[in-house]
């Protein structure tokens, strides 16, 4: 447990830190003052980083429509399910909407293998 967390939240943390990183870049820029072409590759860079977060976060929104709510079985909340099988957002239980894999270990291979039925 803990290994594994939903894959919405996963998401989430990847456009975070990718806010993050781009403030880091712009900040480095600002120790290149003198030299305006460095200082100006690295604030784009950094502005490219802060942009990339906000086309994942639009992305985020995207795929929280594609995903169905359920009441996870071990906390009683209700939480968000992407694909065939994800973990419950709060507990991190894992969570499967195909019967045929009910009980069987949580792996995220189940989710690669049936990428191309489109039911991500
Ligand atoms: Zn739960």
């Amino acid at each position: 447990m803990g290994k594994y967390s939903s894959k919405i939240n996963k998401i989430r943390t990847f456009a975070l830190s990718l806010i993050f990183i781009g403030f880091i870049i712009m900040y480095i820029g600002i120790f290149f003052r003198n030299a305006p072409l460095v200082m100006t590759f690295f604030m784009l860079l950094g502005l490219l980083s802060i942009i990339a977060s906000t086309v994942v976060y639009f992305w985020i929104g995207m795929l929280s429509t594609k995903t169905v709510q359920v009441v996870c079985p071990n906390c009683q909340k209700t939480t968000k399910v992407l694909g065939r099988v994800d973990m419950c957002m709060y507990c991190n239980e894992p969570l499967t909407l195909d019967p045929s894999l009910t009980g069987k270990e949580f792996d995220e291979k189940y989710n690669r293998k049936n990428s191309k039925k489109a039911d991500m």
